[in-house]
């Protein structure tokens, strides 16, 4: 058998498979149970959180045969036994069930040809006829116009399902006609349980530290994390490392993330400088690893105010051993200062034409943050009497707050 992509093989067949989006799903449950069906739809959301793949659900369920009235527990179609209806529809052949690309066919006469033309005919065998409209804000405005006319006045067994990522872009009149819902991107811990699922079915060998990263890897896409996992299989033979996964998705390892670290807290800024080039050199994500290294940088305050185990931490570089030895070495200000320093950072890189600079100067700026002593605790040492000592701006500021006591002092005085 030719090899299915992971995306397209483990595609949700039911609604209680659709990760992350139990409140639509079950929503739309409810509503066929009740038939309590709208005629038009709007599903919006980032890429790959399973707009069209609930679209595809909703279908099966409205024309599933296995029930004389819409199903709400469509056929399994990876399971013997389903319908014609069903399984034409997994497969993307069915007469009644239209599924189209904006994004290709903009143009009002494509619309016409496609939808208006034969909208009033009875399904071919179907109970409805469904129109699934995937980046439907790609429409011309004539086209939104020709299809407001349909929604206005829907034929009573025609259903649309439009998915969008840019809802803004459609206009109000449509949107007010439809029933509307939005798609969340999907929880880190939720796509690592479904890849997991899925190497376990597959039998791929993986850590569940390195299957971390690929989950990671899709920031909030099922679609994206699950194509990223087939790039990995691909380019690994055996046992999946994390080093494969660096080289195959063009990401920084957990490796490198720690030896940053570690290089902002021996305030390392040459091995800083040769960490940026290295990733640079060899074609890396930049974007990435200041992403990943913010995720450890929130782990490890995380770490510090709630403990080793707490289940918040989320980052896949970093283990207990790392954690402790790399926390020791950061204040709980500093982490709260280089983070925000680094989501600067990260926000100007995205519109920068050299983010390597940006990156290099970003990391300098850790390093010399926590240069600056924490201004309350040097105001407790000198309530307490404690001399401080130590570098040169510590000093300078202790001499400040010392002149600012004294002025405050002599004015009680007077
Ligand atoms: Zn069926």
């Amino acid at each position: 058998m030719a090899y299915q992509v992971i995306a397209r093989k483990w595609r949700p067949q039911i609604f209680e498979e659709v990760i992350g989006q139990e409140a639509i799903t079950r929503t739309l449950r409810n509503a066929i149970e009740h038939d309590r069906l709208h005629h038009a739809y709007v599903f919006s959301g980032a890429r790959g959180v399973g707009k069209t793949t609930t679209a595809r659900l909703l279908a099966k369920a409205l024309n599933c045969h296995k029930t004389e009235s819409p199903n709400p527990k469509p056929c399994d179609t990876s399971k013997e036994g389903a319908c014609p209806s069903c399984v034409e529809i997994s497969e993307g052949r069915s007469l009644d069930v239209l599924e189209f690309d904006a994004a290709s066919h903009t143009k009002v006469e494509e619309i016409r040809d496609i939808i208006l033309e034969g909208i009033n005919i009875n399904p071919a065998r179907d109970r409805f006829k469904v129109f699934i409209i995937d980046e439907v804000h790609m429409l011309s405005k004539s086209s939104f116009n020709a299809l407001l006319k349909t929604l206005e006045e829907p034929p009573e067994r025609v259903v649309f399902m439009m998915a969008t990522t840019e809802h803004h872009k459609v206009p109000v009149t449509i949107l007010s006609r439809c029933q509307e819902f939005e798609f969340h991107t999907i929880p880190l811990k939720e796509i690592f349980g479904r890849l997991r699922m899925i190497a376990d079915a597959e039998k791929i060998e993986v850590e569940d530290h390195i299957l971390l990263e690929i989950a990671r890897s899709g920031e909030g896409s099922m679609r994206d994390a699950q194509s990223n996992f087939d790039q990995v299989i691909s380019f690994s033979e055996g046992a999946i490392t994390s080093e494969n996964v660096g080289i195959a998705l063009g990401i920084a390892g957990a490796e490198v993330v720690i030896r940053a670290l570690e290089a902002i807290g021996a305030k390392d800024h040459k091995h800083l400088f040769e960490i940026v080039a290295g990733l640079a050199d060899s074609g890396h994500d930049l974007g990435h690893f200041s992403n990943n290294l913010m995720i450890c940088i929130r782990d490890l305050l995380v770490y510090k105010l709630a403990g080793e185990k707490s289940v918040l931490i989320e980052s896949s570089s970093l283990d207990e051993a790392n954690l402790e030895q790399i926390a020791s070495r950061f204040s709980e200000t500093d982490l709260i200062r280089c983070f925000n320093s680094l989501a600067e950072t990260s926000v100007r890189m995205r519109s920068a034409n050299e983010p390597r600079y940006l990156l290099e100067i970003g990391l300098l700026k850790l390093v010399e943050m926590r240069s600056l002593a924490n201004i309350e605790d040097l105001i407790k040492r000198f309530e307490s009497g404690i001399p401080t000592h130590g570098e040169s701006q510590v000093q300078e500021q202790s001499d400040d707050t010392a002149s600012m006591a004294a002025a405050a002092d002599s004015k009680k005085k007077l």
